[in-house]
């Protein structure tokens, strides 16, 4: 009789979920445990949240929904709050558990966390087995050794749709044996109990481009509405650059984070899109984005804990980046008196979500205009994007930031060029900031430039009711 558990990471679901299957295929019985780890949702050295309320709501959602699949496949989620190491190594014990099986994670706290329970479990003569899930393209499967993987995404990209195929989705187990023994399934915890105090608890404002629910349920969902409800996927990459609205790119981010939605799944499904309605560039962008999210999952892999430090993959030393907590505040605020940033800002802060394009210009300008130490800048979209990945967000932020390796990109966004290019009338910046809401478009952009005549036609006293720029902000005109 061989009895395993299996411990849900960010694979929260039960669809393309080779560990899992597996797990169910080799054992007798399986428990299926998810950790809620307590240094998850603790306080960083800037003094807030590692996991901001939307993701830990996210998280709950998530775990509730694969709590209601397992028990309608019969069987259940045991759920426990505390040190997965300890946690688990006691659950092992404790259910007489021959193997441990799990996905595998490739960040430093993840792996720490990894080592420490493999020595618990040694003693124990528990074996642990790791399954590669996360990525759209296996990493058995990549051309070259991880030591050698390039530098430029567009190099890997080639050589990985060249020489390399998406594995096949796996089936969904048909049932998840759960031990004869009596077993506490334990309660998923409320916000309060994982730490957050009442007047953190807020809501997402409503204003967000969509109603995040976290949860496999959800993610297939929305899988299914962009692309066969929709058709939206057939307009993908005109509309990709959007900030307003659902509908401008796929908004999937959230739940492959988790792992709520399978790469390899969106993978068939927009295969199966293109066969029986539209094959076009839109289509083979959306799947070109997922190549950009492997990418980085690859580069962590290969370059680990590089990309937590402010000198980065590249190990740029001679840079100094300030630490300027007052301005930081600014910023985290959108209080910068730049309309396309502070928007921006004020949109992650209100629905724990912003579009790539925002993405990219407020981490431009916090290293570059700021020149604040980037670090603290990931660590403030760490707290609160809903989709946060590990690989994805310090990724992104050191090639931003020009620490990555990338010897060709320059990573300066213009933030005039970008606003009137981006939000040519003004819309998206209105929205966010109502305070700016009868400036005329043409000047919405470089409000900073009103005359005191102008600012009282146009119902916005600069310095008081909107602020003025923290930078030098004509130069972005200049350069144009
Ligand atoms: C500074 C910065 C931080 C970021 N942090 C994160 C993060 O924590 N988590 C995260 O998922 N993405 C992150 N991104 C990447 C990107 O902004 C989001 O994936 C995207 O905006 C999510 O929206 P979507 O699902 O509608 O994307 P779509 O445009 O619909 O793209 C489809 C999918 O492709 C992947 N993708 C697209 N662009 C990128 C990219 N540049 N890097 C990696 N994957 C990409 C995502 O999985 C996305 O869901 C970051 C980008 C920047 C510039």
């Amino acid at each position: 009789m061989k009895r395993f558990i299996y411990w849900f990471r960010n694979d929260l679901r039960l669809h393309d979920n080779e560990g899992l299957l597996k797990a169910t295929q080799k054992a007798d019985e399986v428990l299926p445990v998810f950790v809620f780890d307590p240094r998850l949702f603790g306080k960083n050295s800037l003094g807030f949240r590692k996991t901001g309320v939307y993701r830990a709501r996210f998280i709950i959602e998530s775990v509730a929904d694969l709590r209601a699949s397992l028990r309608k496949a019969g069987s259940d989620l045991l759920v426990r709050v505390g040190e997965p190491e300890r946690v688990l190594a006691e659950l092992a014990q404790n259910y007489d558990v021959d193997e441990l099986h799990l996905s595998k994670e490739i960040a430093q706290e993840e792996t720490d966390v990894e080592s420490s329970l493999s020595k618990r479990l040694k003693q124990l003569n528990v074996d642990m087995a790791f399954t590669w899930m996360s990525t759209l393209y296996h990493v058995r499967d990549l051309p070259f050794a991880i030591n050698r993987l390039p530098d430029v995404f567009t190099d890997f990209r080639k050589v990985v749709e060249k020489n390399a195929t998406v594995r096949p989705t796996v089936s969904t187990p048909e049932g998840v044996e759960l031990p004869r023994a009596d077993y506490e399934a334990g309660e998923i915890p409320t916000l309060e109990e994982l730490g957050f105090a009442e007047e953190e608890i807020v809501d997402l404002d409503p204003k967000g481009v969509l109603d995040f629910q976290g949860g496999e349920t959800a993610g297939l969902r929305r899988l299914h509405d962009y692309l066969w409800e929709s058709d939206n996927i057939a307009s993908y990459k005109e509309t990709r650059n959007g900030m307003l609205g659902p509908d401008y790119s796929s908004k999937f981010s959230a739940w492959l984070s988790l792992g709520c939605l399978s790469p390899r799944r969106i993978y068939e499904e927009v295969k199966k899109y293109e066969a029986e309605r539209t094959a076009n560039d839109s289509t083979y962008w959306l799947i070109f984005e997922l190549l950009w999210r492997d990418f980085f999952h690859f580069v962590m892999l290969r370059w680990g804990t590089r990309l937590f430090k402010p000198s980065g993959l590249k190990l740029e030393k001679d840079k100094r980046w300030r630490h300027d907590r007052d301005l930081f505040e600014k910023w985290k605020t959108g209080q910068t008196g730049v309309p396309f940033v502070d928007a921006n800002m004020r949109e992650i802060v209100a629905t724990g979500f912003m579009s790539n394009r925002g993405r990219q210009n407020v981490a431009s300008f916090l290293a570059h205009d700021l020149g604040l130490d980037w670090t603290w800048g990931a660590a403030w979209f760490e707290s609160l994007l809903i989709d946060y990945d590990v690989c994805s967000n310090w990724g992104n932020w050191n090639y931003v930031a020009g620490v990555g390796n990338d010897p060709r990109q320059d990573r300066y966004f213009n933030q005039y060029s970008q606003a009137t290019r981006y939000d040519a009338e003004g819309e998206y910046v209105k929205y966010w900031l109502p305070e700016l809401g009868k400036v005329p478009a043409d000047k919405i952009h470089r409000v900073w430039q009103l005359t005191p005549d102008e600012q009282q036609e146009h119902g916005v006293i600069l310095g008081r009711d909107y602020p003025l720029p923290i930078v030098e902000a004509d130069k972005w005109l200049k350069q144009k």
